[in-house]
C-alpha cells in the first residue's frame, strides 16, 4: 500500500468523553474529523486532520439544491485485549468508487481511502468506547462544495469524515422486529440509484419509514419497483428469508445496496456448507411457504446491528409470526461469528479485520 501523508491539527479543547452508558447511536461526536478537497484538474488534495468543527459552505453549493453527495458507513470496534480494529474497510472504498461513478462524483483511491479512515482513528483512538457491543461509528461522506446553480455535475467536492461513539444495538440481546411490507412506496427502480449509498434515497424512504412506524412496526420490507412482488431490502438493511433449509437473498441486479453485511453472510453461510441462493423472491413464495411451515427464519444485516432478526410480518391485514416470534438459531449464530471476528474474539480466515 502507497503511504499518505495527512497534516493533523490538534484539538486543544478536547471534549469531556459522554457516558458510556448513554451512548445511543449518531448523538455524539470525536474531538476531530478528516476533510480533502476536489478540484477539477487539481484532483483531490489537502487530506487533513483538523479539530471537529461546522463546515462553511456558500449557500449557493451544489450538494444543498441537487443532492450529489454519498456518504459510507463502518466501525472501529475496541477488542479485549486492547487493539483498535477495523471490519473490511477495503469494501467501503470500493463501494464508494461505485457510488461515486454512478453520481458523478470523482473517483477517489482505495488506499487513500483506507488511509484517511486509519488515520482519523488512530488520532480518536480513545473515543473508542470498550463495553459489549459499543463502537466508534465512522461515517466517511462526499459533497458537491462548488457555489453553482446550473444542472451539472460539480467541480468542487469536501471529502469528510467523522466520528460517532456508539452504543450496543441491542440493549438486552438481539430482539425481534416486527416489519411492515411497504406496497405503496419504493426505495428504488432498475436504472435508478438503489446500488449507490446516497442520501436521496432516504430521504425518499421516510414517508414509508413514517408509516411504519404509525402502524406499530420497527421498518419496512421494501418490494420492487416494477411489479412490487418481489422482496428487496428490510429498511437499510439487506433481507434474508430462510425457506426449508434454503437461505435466500435478492441478488444485486440495480435495486439492492451491496451490503458488506451481506457479503460477509453469504461468505459466511457458504464456508458452513449451506444452501445460500441470490435470487428473486416473491412475496407470495413467503407466505406459502409461511402457510406449510417451511418460512424458518427472516433476518436483515447491516454495519450498525450486523444481524436483526424478523419475528412478523404485516402486510394489509394479515400478519405472519416467524420462528415464535423468538430469535432463529442461524440469526444468533451469524450474529456471534460476525461479532466475534469484528472484535477479535473469534479467528479471522477471511482476513477481514484490519488492526489500527
Ligand atoms: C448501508 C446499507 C445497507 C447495509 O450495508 P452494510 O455495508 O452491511 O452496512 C443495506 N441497505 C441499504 C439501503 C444501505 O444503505
Amino acid at each position: 500500500m502507497m503511504s499518505f501523508e495527512f497534516t493533523i491539527e490538534k484539538n486543544q479543547n478536547p471534549k469531556t468523553k459522554p457516558d458510556p452508558d448513554k451512548l445511543g447511536f449518531g448523538n455524539h461526536f470525536s474531538d476531530h474529523m478528516f476533510l480533502m478537497n476536489y478540484k477539477t484538474g487539481k484532483g483531490w488534495y489537502d487530506g487533513r486532520i483538523v479539530p471537529y468543527q461546522p463546515l462553511c459552505l456558500d449557500p449557493a453549493a451544489a450538494v444543498f439544491h441537487y443532492a450529489q453527495e454519498m456518504f459510507e458507513g463502518l466501525k472501529a470496534y475496541r477488542a479485549a485485549d486492547g487493539r483498535t480494529l477495523l471490519f473490511r474497510p477495503d469494501m467501503n472504498a470500493k463501494r464508494t468508487r461505485r457510488t461515486n461513478e454512478r453520481m458523478c462524483i470523482p473517483d477517489l483511491d482505495e488506499d487513500l481511502q483506507v488511509a484517511a479512515i486509519k488515520a482519523l482513528v488512530a488520532v480518536e483512538k480513545d473515543w473508542v468506547p470498550e463495553a459489549d457491543g459499543t463502537s466508534l461509528y465512522l461515517r466517511p461522506f462526499i459533497i458537491a462544495s462548488e457555489p453553482f446553480l446550473g444542472v451539472r455535475p460539480s467541480d468542487e467536492f469536501l471529502y469528510v469524515i467523522i466520528a460517532s461513539p456508539s452504543g450496543s444495538y441491542y440493549e438486552n440481546g438481539l430482539a425481534p422486529t416486527r416489519i411492515f411490507v411497504e406496497d405503496e412506496y419504493v426505495r428504488a427502480a432498475p436504472g435508478g440509484t438503489g446500488y449507490a449509498k446516497v442520501g436521496g434515497n432516504y430521504a425518499g424512504a421516510l414517508k414509508a419509514q413514517e408509516k411504519a412506524h404509525d402502524k406499530g412496526c420497527s421498518q419496512v420490507l421494501w418490494l420492487d419497483g416494477v411489479e412490487r412482488r418481489y422482496v428487496e431490502e428490510i429498511g437499510t438493511s439487506n433481507a434474508f428469508f430462510m425457506i426449508g433449509d434454503e437461505i435466500i437473498t435478492a441478488p444485486l441486479d440495480g435495486t439492492i445496496l451491496p451490503g458488506i453485511t451481506r457479503d460477509s453472510v453469504l461468505t459466511l453461510l457458504r464456508h458452513w456448507g449451506m444452501k445460500v441462493t441470490e435470487r428473486k423472491l416473491l412475496l407470495s413464495e413467503i407466505f406459502q411457504a409461511h402457510e406449510a411451515g417451511n418460512l424458518t427464519e427472516v433476518f436483515a444485516t447491516g454495519t450498525a446491528a450486523v444481524i436483526s432478526p424478523v419475528g412478523e410480518l404485516i402486510w394489509k391485514d394479515k400478519s405472519v409470526t416467524i420462528n415464535n416470534n423468538e430469535i432463529g438459531a442461524l440469526s444468533q449464530k451469524l450474529y456471534d461469528e460476525i461479532y466475534g471476528i469484528q472484535t477479535g474474539k473469534k479467528d479471522d480466515p477471511f482476513g477481514w479485520v484490519v488492526e489500527i
